[in-house]
Order: structure tokens, then sequence, then C-alpha cells
């Protein structure tokens, strides 16, 4: 990381805003400017808008503070600095990790002091010229807070003496003057900006202090530090106060019962850190001290909460927690202390803030706020306009104290709001385990996690136009049962969406279901089957929905196929097993009308035994597709043979509607989807009083889907988990009590043993866990068998015999329906290369408004159940940028190209730039870091050799000379113009950025 200098920095807004409409990445239709009129008032001061970056990541560097700015911060927290800096400062990396709720190990700036200070002093001079060059203010609107910990001896030391003195007066330092003289010296690139401004600008950078301390500082070593700054350095002063002030007990509770209690706490910190009524006491003096002195007294709440480092998310054995689940604890002492002064507080807040709550927190009294984690996000800082937009009508002047019963209510809505709970997002990372190509990396996630990869970004637009015929028809291009998925899909492609990082996933599936209920009948009406190709044909055993996707893809693709099975009619478990209240008879008769009317040959009710070599002798190829209905076992010491199947039980209910006998009390053993269906298909049968899930791990670790287990437990089915069933005896089901251990193959915590034995009343068991493939029908038909007992297959699905394929369960047991239809497409396309036919998988291109979409980033929204949701797409294939976003430092660029790749948008990572915190690692959607992976550009030729990275330092820019380290990783000499030296592809993002970002380079 290198900070640059002031005229290069001058040199680079300058010709970035002119040459691309943007500074430093950041798009000017997101440049803020507050033209209500309203302001806050703080030190005497006007704001135009009370928020800010928290002192931390994006307070570090002049861009840092500068894309703050422009996206709407008029209070700008900076950087913490202390006694210990630069290299001798220990910070790990990566350093960041805000994938949901955040933590970091990193404390005060990682520069040395003087160029923190510079850093700062730069920033000021430059938001001067900012604000007039870009017209967003006549007169200053924005202050500067500094921050410096975090003992007394340390904040005395001449170093950190002179940093607090050249901040309350700049005027007689290099850095005041270097800045004045360059902007004097380019006062022919402003427009606006003249002479007189420069002379305008205050030398007072900031006239208030936050004390950060180190978790274990002494409460009078505090207070002595408060009062130095009050009395020695007449600075407003802000006391940076910890959530341990609130007890361990209530952080545990609170944590858990928002659906944290996997983070663990350092019970040390509770015990050794300031206590509450210490704290109060403390406070009450320093606002004596302060109101004689006629400054300000404050808290500043809430510093990170220090947690153990469990599963490497970071380097170290503790890390620092901030964000949404930061925010009930931020928030309450916040109201615990406002109580204690009866409202009449400064409150300096952050901790959790992002655009759902800001203007909640600003309705209180509270302010101003400042916020690290939401814009670590992508989105980045962009999201701050829309904060800042959100909070404009609110501002009102002085800031009058705090209404502790709105604030009382605002606590209660914490622990309600979805926000805030840890079961808004349903996946951790949304990796895909794609390699993160160099060039060309823009994805769908969606499309790529979902098994068919379905044209999401398109359809989802479409809908969004209300064109559903068009949609309809992208839609089943990729997927057999539209209606079916549309309405119980598990949704893999809602698992790597990327608004899962802004707020929660579009509502890919529901779009689907508009455009089945709008257009599916209509298209089904006006589809005729296709001529046949082809006078070989395909038999396929089993109806259900890979044995179905299989035939229609084959046959509307002019295979002719048959497809058999042993009941009456077609679809299998989802027209036999699956409940109503989950899929309608209408939603299947849709998608069976589909297949039918693509001319799809059918024969029920046929004889379970089949034999693949009879059929061999009639067909071509055969697929074998019957999925897995071999009941999953159980171990029961007592009892087991007095258990219920689920798969039968629920044929059995659905078959009857639901007039079944199973007593008053009914435990279903299992965690997965088809527990989830037999529970709440159990809860609607009359008698019953209690249904019960047992489980051997916690709701955490169920493998149903989150949704699945949302639903069972609003209709109040009770979950015991941590219980191991042992036997079935006496209308008891006896269990042993487990707890966690460690996390065991599957990435899950393994249930242990405890000993301790609890029974539970149950007139009826219903096992649900897993059903199995026969593997003896397989090996009766000659189809080899793997250890686990599943047929060999290549990637196709073709077995060990040659021209016979398995699909869908049957392939590896019980997956989903979606997995059932990836089957059937691959054994489609298998048998239709073979036969040299042609597929009509063919890939949509949508047009899109690039403008439009920028617009989109940043901008937080709940899902809109209706043809609105469209809205929410990012339509990433075609924008995705999320390292740009996300990066704190703006080390990661688009570079615009006109030829030569796939997509015109490339990114460029800028070494000088980077800290290497992670963070564009953790939300890039494939494997890999943008920081390390992307083509990088190095300011010296000492940094390009320190590196590993792929790209180029330029050498001679007249002459064209660079050094490059190419995609092999071998560093050459190049000279543009030379052929066969580099690729293509990198001699062509050289000449790119030596000609059109040369203010980068
Ligand atoms: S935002 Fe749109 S394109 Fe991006 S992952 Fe989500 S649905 Fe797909
Ligand atoms: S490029 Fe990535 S690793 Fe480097 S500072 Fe930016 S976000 Fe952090
Ligand atoms: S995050 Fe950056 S590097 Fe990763 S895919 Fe998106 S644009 Fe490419």
């Amino acid at each position: 990381m290198r900070p640059i200098s002031f005229e290069k920095m001058i040199s680079w807004v300058v010709r970035e805003l002119k040459e691309k409409g943007s500074i430093f990445g950041i798009q000017k239709t997101k440049f803020y400017s507050n033209n209500s009129g309203n302001y806050v008032e703080l030190f005497g001061e006007k704001l135009a808008s009370p928020v800010g970056p928290a002192a931390g990541p994006n307070s570090q560097l002049t861009q840092n503070i500068v894309a703050a700015y422009l996206t709407g911060c008029r209070f700008i927290e900076l950087k913490t600095i202390q006694k210990l800096d630069g290299e001798d400062l220990p910070v790990s990396k990566p350093c960041i990790f805000a994938q949901d709720e955040g933590y970091n190990v990193e404390w005060s700036t990682e520069l040395r002091v003087q160029d923190a200070y510079n850093e700062y002093v730069k920033a000021w001079f430059l938001l001067h010229v900012l604000m007039k060059e870009l017209k967003l203010s006549e007169k200053r609107d924005f202050m500067f807070n500094m921050s410096v910990g975090y003992d007394l001896e340390g904040i005395k030391s001449p170093k950190i003496d002179a940093y607090i003195e050249g901040m309350r007066n700049a005027s007689n330092t290099e850095i005041w003057n270097e800045c004045r003289e360059t902007l004097i010296s380019n006062m022919h690139l402003f427009t606006h900006f003249t002479k007189e401004d420069i002379d305008g600008i205050s030398p007072v950078i900031c006239p208030s202090i936050t004390l950060s301390t180190l978790h274990g500082c002494p409460p009078q070593e505090i207070e002595r530090i408060s009062n130095y700054f009050l009395k020695e350095k007449n600075l407003h002063t802000f006391v940076k106060m910890n959530p341990t002030l609130l007890g361990e007990k209530f952080v545990r509770e609170t944590l858990d019962m928002m659906g944290y209690d996997y983070i663990a706490l350092n019970g040390h910190h509770f015990i050794h850190d300031l206590q509450f009524s210490d704290g109060v006491a403390m406070l009450e003096r320093l606002k004596t001290v302060g109101k004689e002195l006629n400054l300000e007294v404050g808290v500043k709440l809430t510093n990170t909460l220090p947690v153990k480092i469990l599963n490497q998310e970071l380097p170290g054995e503790e890390m620092y927690m901030s964000g949404r689940s930061l925010y009930a604890l931020s928030i309450s002492l916040a109201s615990k202390l406002a109580k204690e002064f009866n409202g009449d507080l400064n409150i300096s807040y952050s901790g959790g803030i992002d655009f759902f709550n800001i203007d909640k927190v600003l309705d209180v009294g509270i302010g101003p706020i400042t916020f690290a984690t939401t814009i670590l996000k992508p989105g980045g800082y962009e999201r701050i306009t829309q904060m800042a937009k959100k909070v404009e009508g609110q501002l009102k002047g002085e800031f009058t104290g705090i209404d502790i019963a709105k604030l009382e209510m605002l606590v209660k809505d914490a622990l309600a709001d979805k926000h805030h709970l840890k079961e808004l997002r349903p996946v951790n990372s949304r990796k895909l385990s794609s390699k993160l190509p160099i060039f060309d990396c823009a994805i769908a996630p969606c499309t790529i996690g979902c098994p068919i990869n379905q044209q999401i970004p398109q359809y989802v637009a479409l809908v969004g136009e209300e064109k559903y015929d068009e949609a309809f028809s992208i839609i089943v291009n990729d997927n057999t049962s539209p209606a079916i998925t549309g309405s119980i899909c598990d949704h893999h492609c809602q698992y790597k969406c990327t608004r899962l990082d802004y707020d929660e996933s579009v509502l890919i599936r529901h779009m689907k279901k508009i455009a089945v209920l709008y257009a599916q009948d209509k298209y089904i009406a006006s589809s005729k089957p296709a001529k046949v190709r082809s006078h070989k044909k395909v038999a396929i055993v089993g109806a259900g929905a890979a044995g179905l996707a299989t035939a229609m893809f084959l046959r509307r693709n002019g295979m002719e196929v048959t497809v058999m099975d042993k009941k009456e009619k077609p679809y299998g478990i989802v027209e036999y097993v699956i409940p109503e209240f989950r899929i309608s008879k209408d939603m299947i008769r849709k998608d069976l009308e589909l297949v039918k009317s693509q001319g799809v040959e059918f024969k029920l009710g046929m004889d379970e035994n089949f034999s693949v070599s009879e059929l061999k002798k009639n067909y071509d190829y055969v697929v074998v597709a019957i999925g897995a209905w071999k009941p999953g076992q159980i171990s029961l010491k007592e009892g087991r043979e007095k258990t219920i199947n689920a798969i039968s039980f629920l044929e059995n209910y659905k078959a009857r509607n639901g007039e079944v006998s199973l007593g008053k009390h009914v435990c279903i053993i299992g965690g997965g989807n088809v527990a989830m269906d037999a529970a709440r298909a159990v809860k609607r049968v009359s008698g019953v009083e209690s249904t019960s899930i047992v489980y051997r791990r916690t709701k955490q670790f169920m493998p149903a889907d989150q949704e699945e287990i949302k639903l069972a437990l609003e209709e109040g089915i009770i979950f015991k988990e941590l219980l191991s069933p042992s036997a079935y005896t006496h209308g008891k089901l006896v269990c042993e009590e487990m707890m966690l251990g460690k996390r065991d193959a599957s990435g899950r915590r393994s249930p242990v043993p405890t000993g301790n034995m609890t029974s539970l009343n149950a007139d009826t068991i219903i096992v649900a866990v897993g059903e199995q493939v026969d593997g003896e029908l397989l090996s009766g038909n000659g189809i080899e068998l793997d250890s686990k007992g599943f047929p060999k297959t290549n990637a196709a699905c073709e077995t060990s015999i040659p021209g016979v394929y398995v699909a869908g369960d049957v392939k590896k047991g019980p997956a989903s329906i979606v997995k059932a239809i990836a089957d059937g497409k691959a054994v489609a396309k298998d048998i239709l290369e073979r036969e040299s036919l042609s597929a009509d998988f063919e890939k949509r291109v949508l047009i899109i408004d690039e403008e439009a979409l920028y617009d989109k980033k940043g901008i937080l929204k709940d899902p809109i159940c209706g043809e609105k949701e469209a809205i929410r797409c990012f339509s990433c294939e075609n924008i995705c940028e999320l390292c740009v976003d996300v990066c704190p430092n703006r080390a990661n660029i688009v570079i615009y190209v006109e030829e030569g790749f796939d997509s015109t948008h490339q990114i460029i990572h800028l070494d000088g730039m980077c800290n290497e915190c992670g963070n564009c690692g953790i939300f890039c959607p494939h494997d890999g870091n943008p920081y390390k992976d992307k083509v990088t550009v190095f300011w010296s030729k000492e940094d390009f050799n320190d590196s590993t990275n792929k790209g180029f330092v330029v050498v001679d820019i007249e002459k064209g000379i660079c050094m490059v380290r190419n995609e092999d990783g071998v560093a050459l000499e190049y000279t543009i113009g030379q052929e066969d030296i580099v690729s293509k592809e990198m001699a062509n993002v050289i000449v790119n950025c030596m000609n059109k970002y040369s203010y980068m380079l």
C-alpha cells in the first residue's frame, strides 16, 4: 500500500471525472448533494449529513475518504492512530471477513503516523476542491473527527502529540503547504474552484476527538486521557465504549436469540473491560468538565465485539465482530446509557447500521452515525448515497437529546427485525467452484449455481417487462418442469444470488411461477411434436422428473421416446408423495401436459421388474430413472417394526386426502425436506395434538432447506434438537441427549453422545432418514455398482452397460427435482450427440441498459412479490464488478476495452493501493481472489519483483516498454507492438491502460 502524491491525485481525479464520469470508480450519478436545506449541527458547525465512515478501512487513505464524501458522508471519522505504526504494527492478512456479520483483525492505521496524517490533510484539501468543483455545497458542510489510542503515555509521545496538534491546526505543516502549492499550480484544471477557495480552507482539521482504548484498559486511564483531551487539548471528546459493558449474559442471550449462537465470546473481556457503573460515573464527571470548558463530551457506541476465531475466518485467535449481529447490542447499550442520563447524552453511533435502520436510529436523537461493514459489501461506498438521501428529511439542526421511550422501542424491534436475524441469510459463502479467470470473469452466479443453468437474468428481466411468453420460452428451453420447479424447487440459484450480499436473494423461483401462470398453458396449446429426425428409439423406465426431462429434451430434438412406469400416473414422488399444500394438482397437470404436448409416448402401470436386456431388443437406448424409493433404515434397539416410513406415510396421506389416524403425539425422526413435509402433513391430521421433529444435531445443521424449516416452525411444529432416538417402547420414544462437537467431513458440527437419556410421548413414529436406491434391481440388470451401492456412471450418466443411462435419484440417492432435470439434460445431450442431432439449448442474449445497472448498485431493497422484483436483479453476467465495489481502497478498477474479449469490461488490480485486506476475495463469486488473480498494475519495478501476481509495470511510457508477468507466471520485457511476446489479451489490456488510464499508472 503506497500513498498517492497530492499532485497525482489531483490529476487522477480530474481526468477520471472528465473521461470516465467517475472518481475512484464512484459513478457521477451517485455523488451526493443535500439540496433540501436541512442540516445537523455538531460542535457549532453545520453538516449536510450526519453520516460517515467509522474509523477503519474506509477512512485510512485519501481516496477512501474522497469516495465516502462523494457518496454522502459528511462526518468523517479518521482511522485511529497510535504510537505503534507502520511496519511495527502486527496486522495479519487477510484482515477483513464481511461475508455476513463482519469480522476483522485490524485495528489502527497501517501507515506511519506521519503518512496517515498526510493522507488526512490531502483528503481535507481534496474534499474542499470537490465540494466547489462539483457544486456539492457552497460552504464546507463536512467535518473530520480524529480517533486516537490507546494509552496516555503513547498519546503524550511527541509523535502522537504532533499528530493531534497538526489536526488542531495544520497551517505550519509540510503537507499543508504542499497541498496548497499543488492546488495553486493546478488551478487551470478547475472550473468552479478558485484561488479564494484555497485561502478559505480552514487549517483546523479536527475540533473533536474520539478516544479508542484497548480491551482491558483501566477506567482511571480512560478518564485521564479524556480529561487530557478536554483540558489540555481543548477538544470535544467522544469516549469509545465496548459492547462488553452489557455483560456476558446479556450479550450471549441476545446473540443466541438472533441466531448467532455459533459466535464464541471471550469471557475475560467482560470481566476486565470497563464496567457499566464505572462508565456511567466517569461520564458524569467528564460531562461536568466539558460543561465548564464549553466542550461537548459524548460516547462513541460501540466498539466491535471481540470473539474467538474458531473456523479460520481470519488468521489468529481473536477477531472483532461488527455488522448486523452487533446492532442489537449497540442499540441496547445506547438505550441503557441514555436512560442513566435521562436522554442528555451525546452518542456518536456505530454498530450494524445500514439502509434499513439508519433513519430509525437517527430519529431517536442519536448522531452522528458511522458505519463500516455495510459499505464493505457489494455496492460499497455507493450504499452511502441511499442512506444519506433517506435521512435528509430528518435533519433538524442541533441534536437535542435522546427520546428514551422511542429508543427502548428500537431495542425491542432490533430483536424482531428480519434484517438483523441470522436466518435472513440462508447460506454462508456464495462462492462457486469455478476458478477466477484473469480476463472475462463476469458471470451470473444464479445461472452457474442452478443445476440446469437456467438463463435467469434473461427471464427475470422479461417477466419484469411483462413479456411472459418470451420469458417462458427461455425457461422451458432448459427446464422441463417449470410449473413444479416454479412452486417447490429448492432453488440453488437463490443461494448464489448477488443480492444475498445486499439484502435477500431475488425471488427467482417466484418470477418463474409468474411466467408459468401467464404463459405455460398458451405455450402447450401452440406446441406440436417435433419431426422425428432419427430412426433410433429410447426407452425410459420411470416417469418421475428425471425420466420426463430426458424424454422431453430428446423428443423435442427429434428422437422417439417411450416412458414407462409401474404407477398409473406419471410424476412419481411429486404426484404421489409431496403433499398438495406444497404443490397443487394444477401445477403438476401443467408440466405433464407440457411433456405430452411434445409427443412423448407413455406406457403406464407396467411391471416394476423391468429387464434392461429385454428393452434393449426394441430400443437403442435405455434410461433408468426409477428414483430411490427403498425405505431408509434407522437403528433402534427396540420397536423399529412399529415405526412408519415417511414416504409411505406421505403417499397414504395424499391418497386419502389427509384422512389418516396417528394418535395424539407424533414424532418424526430426521432433518431433511421429507421430514419437514411429513411433519407439516401430520400437523394437519385430525386428532394430533403435538408434532415433533427429532434430530440429533441442531436446526442449523439440518439438511432441509431453511425455507422448509421456517415454514415448519411457523406452523407450530416442535423441534426436538440434539436427541438421538434409541428405542420405541410403551408409547415413548427413548432418546439419548447429544451435544455439538467438532465439525465433521460434511462441515457440520457432529453430534456427541452425553449419556443422558430422555423420552418423548409418541403414539406414532415416522422415520424420514433418507430413502435408498434399489441396488439389487440395478445389479440384477447387469449395471455395475460402486462401493456405496450406487450405479457406476460417467459424466453423461451412462452406466457400465453402453447405451444404458441412469438419471435422477437412482443415481446417487434422493436429491432434488432440478437435479433430476439436470441428469435428464446430460443424458439427452449425450444421446443427441451420438446420433449427430443438434440440440436446442440456445442461450439468449439480453440487451441491457448499462447505466440502469450501475444505478442499481448500492441500492438495498426488500423483495417484492410480483413483476417489479425484476428491478432487484443486477444482471450479473453483464456487469459484476463486485471487487471494485467492495474495495475500501479503490484498488480494483474496471477498464473498458473495445475488442478482443467477450466483455468490454475488464478488471485491473492496482497493487499500490491494496493492503491485502482480502475483502474482494470474499465477494468475488468465483473461487479466487481478485487482488491476486487479476491483471495487476504495479507502480514500481521493486513492487513488481516483490509479487507473484500476473500483470505489468510500465518502465517507459513514451517508448511503451514494460515488465510483464504473463499468465504462466513468467516475467519478461515487452514493448508495445511486439508480437508473440505476451498474449493478445495481456497486450490489449496494457495498451488500453497506457492509452486511456495513464493517470493510474
Ligand atoms: S442479481 Fe440477478 S443475475 Fe445476479 S445472481 Fe441474482 S438473479 Fe442472478
Ligand atoms: S483489492 Fe481486495 S484485498 Fe486489496 S485492498 Fe481492495 S479489497 Fe482489499
Ligand atoms: S468480483 Fe471482480 S474479479 Fe470476481 S467475477 Fe466479479 S468482476 Fe470478476
